[in-house]
């Protein structure tokens, strides 16, 4: 008889053994239905002798009841999911959904009715069928899906299938994609491109498991060198997966691409339609989606036969997931790689610490492009200092970033000016009283948001419209909107120079891809001066004509007393001063502070990179900080405070000591009351070789809590929150 375990997708199980009935096969990573009581539960055949069981007698296990149409997700990404689960201390079974992230793919090909417009013109027009009519233009999907798209009840559409509006189209819903041509439009790689490129195309032809950081200032060419490594990868037949930090960045990667590949690559993020998820999901398994772009929950898709894999901007903190399992993708991606015995590409023009500490210590490669490609110079840094040169009470921008914004408008050129803060203002009070806007749910001010005429929580969603009296004193229109938020410097903008023509770029502007494609376009078209934007703009974006990059405020992110707040401003600032001058004109860029001579800001302006990391380095190393030390955070948090205190309280009481390794707290969170949750952490600091995961598990394990408690672990934190 074959007896299986199963990881079982109910978080109260452990594993589960179950008999194969005789003539089924079901194999390591077998997706299967499975009997439990009553019910049938999806499961995921594991290896043999690798998860703990009981020995449950042998007549008495049930069968398999149906081993589900998808190939078994292969031994490499098995090994990701036992990985994840030991280093983060998840739930194998939590980690494990990740890889199964498309219910419907699980189910089996076959065809799907898809419908879309006929043309036709309706015999009686309402209200609703013109909206439909003109939002459906160029859809196809389901109709679930197209009564979203066009806002409007799916009643409504099954009456234009009925007049012959809509018509159903049977389409097979595993259909491969257009497979890239490697030799579709090979550029001409300058010649550090091409040492660059060498390597890592040698590592993809090998097969073998090779750590590169892709190290090249901004403008050159990081795409166009791993795009060789990504030809290598389709030549040999085998797939790739290129990760990026944000859905906004797809859009213009997508062109990109397709420019050099004849062909776009398959896409996955968390806005694909169950449809699109589907498809690329059973693609990626039977190896017809050959170049997959996506979001970090990407790494878990069970490819056939991987060949490479690109972590782009791979400094980006987007990388790590702070709920569910709290990974890290640009670790697990080289562990992937690891396990796939596939090189991995790390590209950024502002290195993690980390990374760069794994290239100083020789285990990535490191390949550098000093220079910008085509002989475009980097841009030349000012900073502007504000205790000197104020701008106006209630303004924002200082006179000489005016003048140089001016100066840009004349001559028809582009700027860019970055705050990282969305919306009108950071917070509002009432003039007659002082009373504060605060979120009901957490420890955090709301935003006010004028585009959308909104009070928004920016940490769990919490919206009001702004009251038109003070919700204290009653006192009518008496906001007052304190500091400044993005649309507010939009505003300052437009007050200054009429004519210009100013797009604000968030994450609020900026949702969909679409709403990204339409921005790269108008930019492109020169149909906006002035873009105003957060981190979102830091990034990626390749303007011609924008020569003038304006800092609004470089000191933003250095309180806080974060462990990378210095590293991240750097990052910041160097990438967004990167969008400067990447065509044939020079570029500007001018950095507002009031602390000129911090270290982070005079490594900026002279351009000394690797003296402030060196600097920086040093102070994580005296301070045992990673990467030369291990960190981890447990995070505890109910709806009830008391609750919360005491579980801490429990949790600090029952520390381990072990020589090498400091635990601090329990202590109140920054942010102690989250999404109507109060939180209480504790840090734990030890030494690089400390044995951290074990240590936490043989820590909490015994300890016993009220349902309403959680206690979160997350490993390698990059938020002190
Ligand atoms: P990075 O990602 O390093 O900031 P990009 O990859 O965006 O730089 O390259 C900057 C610009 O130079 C882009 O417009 C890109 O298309 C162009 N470019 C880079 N390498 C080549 C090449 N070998 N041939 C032609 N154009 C190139
Ligand atoms: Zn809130």
């Amino acid at each position: 008889m074959t007896r299986v375990r199963c990881i079982v997708f109910n978080a109260a199980l452990g594993a589960l053994d179950y008999r194969v009935p005789t003539g089924m096969d079901a194999p390591p990573g077998s997706v299967v239905v499975l009997p439990l009581g009553p019910r049938q539960i999806l499961g995921l055949v594991w290896d043999e002798g690798e998860l703990p069981g009981d020995d449950y007698p042998e007549h008495k296990l049930r069968a398999v009841l149906e081993v589900l149409p998808v190939p078994p997700l292969p031994a490499p990404l098995r090994r990701l999911i036992s990985w994840c689960a030991d280093y983060y201390l998840a739930p194998l079974s939590a980690v494990a959904r990740m890889a199964l992230s498309s219910s419907a793919a699980l189910k089996g090909g076959g065809t799907v009715t898809e419908y879309r417009l006929t043309g036709e013109e309706p015999a009686r027009m309402t209200p609703q069928r013109l909206q439909a009519l003109d939002l459906l233009q160029g859809e196809q999907a389901t109709m679930r899906e197209l009564a979203e798209i066009a806002g409007v009840s799916e009643a409504v559409l099954r009456g234009m299938l009925g007049q012959g509006l809509l018509e159903p189209v049977l389409v097979d819903s595993d259909r491969p994609y257009p497979a890239p041509d490697p030799q579709f439009a090979a550029p001409d790689l300058a010649e550090q491109q091409a040492a660059a490129a060498a390597d890592m195309v040698a590592a993809v032809k090998a097969h073998r498991f090779q750590p590169f950081l892709l190290d090249g200032v901004t403008g050159s060419g990081k795409t166009e060198t791993y795009f060789e490594a990504v030809a290598a990868a389709l030549e040999a037949g085998r797939q790739v997966l290129v990760l990026l930090p944000e859905i906004a960045l797809t859009a213009a990667f997508l062109s990109r691409f397709e420019k050099r590949f004849g062909t776009q690559p398959v896409t996955w993020h968390s806005s694909l339609k169950a449809s699109e998820r589907r498809r690329a999901w059973r693609q990626v398994a039977f190896g017809g989606a050959r170049v997959v772009v996506g979001a970090r929950s990407a790494l878990f898709l069970p490819f056939a036969d991987l060949g490479l894999i690109v972590v782009d901007e791979a400094h980006e903190i987007a990388f790590k997931q702070d709920d569910g399992v709290r990974y890290n993708a640009r670790d697990v991606a080289v562990m992937r790689g690891h396990f796939e015995a596939v090189p991995v590409v790390l590209a950024s023009a502002t290195p993690a610490l980390e990374s760069l500490q794994m290239a100083e210590a020789g285990r990535y490669t490191r390949l550098v492009l000093p220079s910008r490609f085509g002989g475009a110079l980097l841009p030349k840094i000012a900073v502007v200092n504000l205790t000197e040169m104020q701008p106006p009470r209630g303004r924002w921008l200082a006179p000489p970033l005016v003048e140089a914004l001016a100066d840009r408008l004349d001559k028809g050129e582009q700027s860019l000016l970055f705050l990282n803060r969305r919306g009108y203002a950071p917070l509002t009070l009432c003039r007659h009283c002082g009373f504060r806007f605060k979120c009901p749910n957490c420890s955090a001010w709301l935003v006010e948001h004028r585009l959308s005429q909104r009070l928004a929580c920016h940490h769990c969603g919490h919206e009001v419209p702004p009251p038109p009296v003070c919700p204290e004193c009653g006192e009518p229109d008496c906001l007052v909107a304190c500091g400044p938020g993005v649309e507010r410097i939009a505003d300052e903008v437009g007050e200054l120079m009429p004519g210009a023509r100013v797009a604000v770029v968030t994450s609020d502007t900026l949702a969909s891809p679409a709403a990204a494609a339409e921005f790269v376009a108008q930019a492109e078209a020169k149909a906006i001066d002035v873009i105003v934007g957060t981190q979102l703009v830091t990034k990626g974006f390749h303007f011609p004509e924008l020569t003038l990059v304006g800092v609004v405020d470089a000191d933003m992110g250095l309180d806080g007393g974060d462990l990378r707040a210095a590293e991240r401003t750097y990052q910041q600032i160097a990438q967004v001063a990167g969008r400067a001058g990447r065509g044939a004109k020079p570029g500007e860029v001018l950095i507002q502070t009031r602390h000129p001579k911090a270290a982070v800001i005079a490594a900026l302006a002279s351009g000394d990179r690797d003296a402030f990391y060196a600097a920086e380095t040093e102070a994580r190393r005296e301070a045992g900080a990673p990467p030369f030390g291990r960190w981890a955070a447990i995070i505890v948090s109910s709806e009830d405070e008391a609750e919360a205190r005491d579980a801490a309280r429990a949790i600090g009481g029952a520390q381990p000591r072990e020589p090498g390794v400091l635990i601090l707290g329990p202590a109140p969170a920054p942010l102690s009351l989250l999404r109507g949750r109060h939180r209480y952490r504790l840090l734990i600091a030890a030494r690089r070789t400390a044995e951290v995961q074990k240590l936490i598990k043989g820590w909490l394990a015994p300890l016993r809590f009220p349902p309403g408690v959680r206690v979160a672990v997350d490993i390698d934190p990059y938020s002190f929150v």
